[in-house]
């Protein structure tokens, strides 16, 4: 058996160490004779998972105290609609950065439920950016600021994060646990598992409590962060098999460095990918240099008919999932925290050859 090199943007690839783990595990879960998923989410088994899971989420982002983490479903898009429906009350305006394809569909969600105010907005900026901090007028009072760190799709990623008074939330699904963070800086912060996480079927949210006890009375209970927090997120049936990968690959993550040295080696991989892109006329980087993305390499080529020739081939050699998002084309890699610098350094071998062949 060979693995691929999987650069798929979401879900996407998980350590081999954890996938071995897990199905080491899969039949019998520490001794008990059931899988993790066969089990009751209220047992002591999964009880554990639950609480090592936190716990290794607390212990690599260094989260404060006064923060809770919670276990939610619907992925991050219903945390689009999630946000404004506990945070945004009548008569408050809430703040939105749009920088790429993310951000605008968490602007568009909130716009249904409250008043919103559209600080700046990239999206349709060729090359992709981020707008730039110094030129956000911030509105007097709002509710909240949000953000999305990192655009999937174009591949830019905020290097500084604003500097607001009202609180600020960040859209983290693609480049969470990518690099160390000072939490203190968010209010909240939230991420799909399916692209550093986990697997999908979980919604990471960590969160200030004080923000959380804003939830209304009138939301449905499952909906308010404040009930969630308040049930430990095991209000109902937790999604415990994803929250059992949230626990391996967090494990895995303080095997090897934490943080620290995850950002380090997410850089020297991105960093050898750019430099090919920029060392070449053939290839062309999509994403302005100071905003570009260590998570989501975004990349053209001359033409369409090579970028197609460009991705058949590839995967003719088991690199796989190289084709850019529907809605922007050209190619991207994604290398989230577990691609594997081998798999960048085929990328860039083949990315030689094919120039050489049809530039
Ligand atoms: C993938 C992605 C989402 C959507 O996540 P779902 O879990 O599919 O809802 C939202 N924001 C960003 C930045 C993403 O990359």
């Amino acid at each position: 058996m060979t693995r691929a090199y999987n650069f798929s943007a979401g879900p996407a690839i998980l350590p081999e160490e954890v996938l071995k783990q897990a199905q080491k595990e899969l039949l019998d879960f520490n001794g008990t004779g059931m899988s993790i998923m066969e089990m009751s989410h209220r047992g002591k088994d999964y009880a554990a998972v639950h609480e090592e899971a936190k716990a290794n989420l607390k212990r690599l982002l260094n989260i404060p105290e006064g923060y809770s983490v919670l276990f939610m479903t619907g992925g991050a898009s219903t945390q689009f609609s999630l946000i404004p429906m506990n945070l945004l009350s009548d008569g408050q305006t809430a703040d939105y950065i749009t920088s790429g394809a993310w951000s605008s569909k968490a602007i568009k969600a909130a716009q249904k439920i409250g008043t919103i105010n559209e600080l700046a907005n990239t999206a349709k900026e060729i090359p992709t950016c981020m707008p730039k901090n110094e030129d956000l007028q911030f509105t007097d009072g709002a509710a909240y600021v949000h953000i999305c760190s990192n655009e999937t799709i174009s591949g830019v990623q905020m290097k500084e994060f604003p500097d607001t008074e009202a609180p600020l939330i960040a859209d983290m699904s693609s480049d969470i646990l990518s690099r160390p963070l000072n939490v203190s800086q968010f209010d909240m912060i939230y991420a799909g598992a399916q692209k550093n996480l986990a697997c999908a079927g979980v919604t990471l949210v960590i969160i200030k409590d004080e923000l959380a006890a804003k939830s209304p009375d009138t939301l449905p209970e499952l909906m308010r962060y404040q009930y969630n927090l308040e049930n430990d997120s095991l209000a109902n049936t937790a999604p415990t098999f994803p929250i059992y990968m949230i626990m391996l690959v967090t494990r895995w993550l303080l095997a090897n460095g934490g943080l620290e040295g995850i950002q380090k080696m997410n850089a020297e991989k991105a960093g050898k990918l750019y430099e090919t892109i920029d060392g070449s006329d053939f290839y062309k980087g999509t994403a302005k240099v100071e905003d570009r993305s260590p998570m989501n390499v975004t990349f053209r080529l001359p033409t369409e008919e090579l970028e197609a020739q460009f991705i058949k081939e590839a995967g003719a050699k088991r690199m796989s999932s190289l084709k850019g998002h529907r809605s922007v084309g050209g190619v991207r890699a994604s290398i989230y925290n577990a691609f594997p610098a081998e798999g960048v350094d085929a990328l860039i071998e083949f990315m030689k050859e094919f120039e050489a062949a049809n530039a």
